[in-house]
């Protein structure tokens, strides 16, 4: 700890939290040769919550090259699911592919932070930042207390990145986007849980969520309506607990174990911040968006955004021209993330057809957050016909370019991307091929075959292949209507 009373520092960056999100962003920084300090509250290992990490977090680590880190710190790997859901479900689903982590989050998070360090990064910890006020003349002043000190020193900086998890440290305005929802959970020895499987299970008004950790702990959460019940005070929040824990299949013999810590409860409802981004703040991980637990990515989605962010960040200090435009790219990826996870949510939670009327399912079946389609709801459904060699097509009418902000090394610029209203966002490159090229050879009237033939010629054949089928298959492609037919 590098901390002494009343000392005064500058640093250009400044994250506050060091959650995943918070290691993420300062090790990427740093590698990106910024002087980067991180200040984080807690001792660690410290306990948390999110210990089920999907095969989705592989990439993230591979990105920041701690893949085999991670994979070496003898984390629990199952790539099985044990689902109690819908009647018409498999009660097992098995993973494709390599799988996720079991983890012990304090472990998980104390491997991130350490990584920030080792690539340079200034950590103060155990250290907690007071609500920081405006910056002034550029810089921010943050008042950041050491654990067991009375005085705090002083960090000035010319960017601050709030990480500090749901609470948030930055004021702003949060939109929600699921139903008010609240996890009650507790961690239970002594519980024979036969494989180190997640369990999950809808209940009447609740649903479950239970996995080994790799110590041989349990941990079984109930997320619940907190209208639905009574959770205030320690003895009411066990009772609850108790009571619903009882009622579960997958979960209630844990009852029959020892409840090693108190029953903790958490906000577990959705939200994203309207303002993510500033000239001189970047929101990240919690602190900037929180998904539904349910698809248990919250720290994918966080590690992700960080990265995202980093490259925001050392766009608007290196190249303050691209500012608005780095902006623009990290609301828009912001916004996706919360649009495609609360619709994903959303139709988990229609599948559920146990307790098909009670309140608590049919407000968290319909998605909060509505992304405007502008085709017809009926032709989206549709999958397009087989596409066969002989086919003849044109570019869909509704298929524009548009100026977009993209990533291209570490800086964020603008490219023409190609926009439709199937596709999710803008897109300038498949794989490695701009978009714009490659539409500007399609001439109305091509043959599916003149076309592979015409790439193939540049191209190995079945990517001129990939090309075709992703074009077809989103609609950017559709069969040709003669000038006559029209
Ligand atoms: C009930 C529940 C179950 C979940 N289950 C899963 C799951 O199975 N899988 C999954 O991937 N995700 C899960 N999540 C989500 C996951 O826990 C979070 O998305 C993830 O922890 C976010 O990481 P973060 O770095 O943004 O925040 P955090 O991990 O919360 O880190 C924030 C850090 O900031 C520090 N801090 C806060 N204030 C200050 C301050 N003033 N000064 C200094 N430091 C400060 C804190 O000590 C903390 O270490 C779950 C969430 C809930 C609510």
């Amino acid at each position: 700890m590098d901390a002494s009373p009343r000392a005064h520092f500058t640093t250009d960056i400044c994250v506050i939290g060091g959650g995943p999100a918070g290691a993420t962003i300062a090790r990427k920084l740093a590698q990106l040769g910024h002087q980067v300090c991180l200040i984080e509250k807690d001792t660690f290992p410290r306990p948390h919550i999110g210990e089920s990490l999907t095969p989705g977090i592989l990439p993230v680590l591979d990105a920041l090259g701690l893949r085999q880190t991670v994979e070496q710190a003898g984390f629990l790997r199952a790539n099985q699911a044990i689902i109690h859901w819908s009647s018409r479900a498999e009660r097992h689903k098995t993973g494709e592919g390599e799988p996720g982590f079991q983890v012990d989050r304090g472990k998980f998070d104390a491997i991130l932070l350490d990584a920030a360090r080792e690539a340079g990064v200034r950590v103060l910890q155990p250290a907690t930042v007071r609500a920081p006020s405006q910056p002034i003349n550029g810089e921010w002043t943050l008042d950041v207390l050491p654990a067991g000190q009375e005085q705090a020193q002083v960090v000035k900086t010319r960017f601050l990145v709030d990480a500090s998890g749901k609470h948030g440290l930055l004021p702003g305005k949060r939109q929600r986007t699921s139903a008010s929802t609240l996890a009650l959970y507790g961690y239970w020895h002594n519980v024979k849980f036969n494989s180190p499987e997640t369990r999950v299970e809808a209940g009447a008004n609740a649903w479950y969520w239970g996995a080994p950790l790799p110590d041989g702990t349990i941990n079984a959460c109930v997320f619940i309506d907190p209208k639905e019940g009574k959770a205030g005070s320690p003895e009411e929040r066990h009772q609850t607990y108790q009571q619903l824990l009882a009622k579960s299949t997958l979960l209630q013999h844990c009852l029959s174990g020892e409840l090693r810590s108190p029953v903790r409860v958490c906000n577990a409802g959705s939200y994203y911040h309207d303002d993510p981004v500033g000239d001189q703040f970047i929101r990240v991980g919690d602190a900037a968006l929180s998904i539904d637990p349910l698809s248990s990515q919250g720290v994918q989605t966080a590690m992700l955004g960080a990265l995202q962010a980093s490259i925001v960040v050392h766009t608007c200090l290196t190249l303050p021209n691209n500012r608005i435009l780095a902006q623009q790219f990290y609301r828009d990826r912001q916004i996706e993330t919360v649009s495609r996870n609360a619709h994903w949510a959303a139709r988990f939670y229609a599948e559920q057809d146990r307790f098909p009327d009670a309140s608590f399912w049919r407000q968290r079946a319909r998605p909060w957050l509505v992304k405007a389609a502008s085709l017809d709801e009926q032709e989206t459904l549709l999958i397009p016909a087989e596409l066969k060699e002989s086919t003849r097509v044109q570019i869909c009418k509704q298929a524009t370019v548009i100026p977009t902000p993209v990533i291209q090394g570490h800086v964020i610029v603008e490219q023409p991307a190609l926009s439709h209203p199937l596709l999710e966002r803008p897109v300038a490159y498949l794989g490695n091929q701009a978009i714009l090229p490659l539409l500007a050879s399609i001439t109305r009237g091509d043959s599916a075959q003149s076309l592979l033939q015409k790439w193939g010629k540049v191209q190995p054949r079945a990517r001129a292949a990939e090309w075709l089928h992703w074009l077809w298959v989103n609609r950017i492609l559709v069969t040709y209507e003669s000038s006559a037919a029209r």
